[in-house]
């Protein structure tokens, strides 16, 4: 199905019981799916789960959320999560963007290093089945679509693009840092890359975090019935 900026939506797939739409066509014969049956290396798996973290925690750094901490795991999976410093719609939509640019770095990376294939941008995409369940957890107004909404998905995709291209250098530069310590609170991720840690400024905070447990070997994967 082709939304309304002309991404065309592939919906074939069911993600852990739900419809799961991929802009990347992904012609798969098993049911399920992870990196090393791409051919990545347990490196290369690693270094993509950083990547996606760093997009999600220095894209919040910059729009001011404040980042509680983010870590990679030595197998699939990490973790990044931020505390909301208000309610207001404009941040609101800043953990939003935050959230979709953990897929759209991975995307960026795959291209940057030659690695990009259709398997793995759409393993970028399955990678990011708990963002998008937040996503539509914050009831965005209008309502993202997949080729079917008052706005596309894709729409958000190209906002945490040009977040991403902002704060690319800084991604870089603290990919390795990530790498070797594992786990980075937001203040280390400040100090690496030069933005602010915006302190919370309310003693409620929501906590947007995804855990390594959630994908302990592969993403689950079925054809649509
Ligand atoms: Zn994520």
């Amino acid at each position: 199905m082709t939304g309304i900026t002309g991404v065309t939506w592939h919906h074939d797939y069911v993600v852990n019981g739900v419809p799961y739409p991929l802009r990347n066509r992904l012609d798969w014969p098993h049911d399920e799916i992870n990196d090393r049956m791409l051919g990545f290396t347990d490196e290369e798996s690693r270094t993509s789960t950083a990547v996606h973290e760093l997009g999600h925690g220095v894209v919040w750094l910059a729009a001011g959320v404040h980042v509680l901490y983010l870590g990679v795991g030595i197998g699939p999976g990490g973790q990044a999560a931020c505390a909301s410093v208000t309610q207001s719609p404009q941040e609101r939509l800043a953990r939003v963007i935050g959230t979709v640019a953990g897929e759209r770095a991975v995307d960026r990376w795959l291209r940057e290093t030659g690695r990009w294939t259709p398997e793995h941008a759409a393993m970028a995409e399955l990678g990011a089945w708990q963002d998008r369940a937040y996503v539509f957890a914050c009831d965005p107004q209008p309502r993202p679509g997949f080729g079917d909404g008052e706005i596309d998905y894709s729409v958000l995709h190209d906002l945490a693009d040009q977040a991403l291209s902002a704060s690319w250098d800084n991604i870089l530069a603290a990919l390795p840092v990530l790498l070797r310590a594992g786990r980075m609170t937001g203040d280390q991720l400040a100090a690496c890359t030069g933005l602010p840690n915006t302190p919370p400024r309310e003693r409620h905070v929501n906590l947007r975090s995804e855990l390594v447990a959630a994908q302990p070997s592969g993403t689950e994967l079925r054809p649509r019935p």
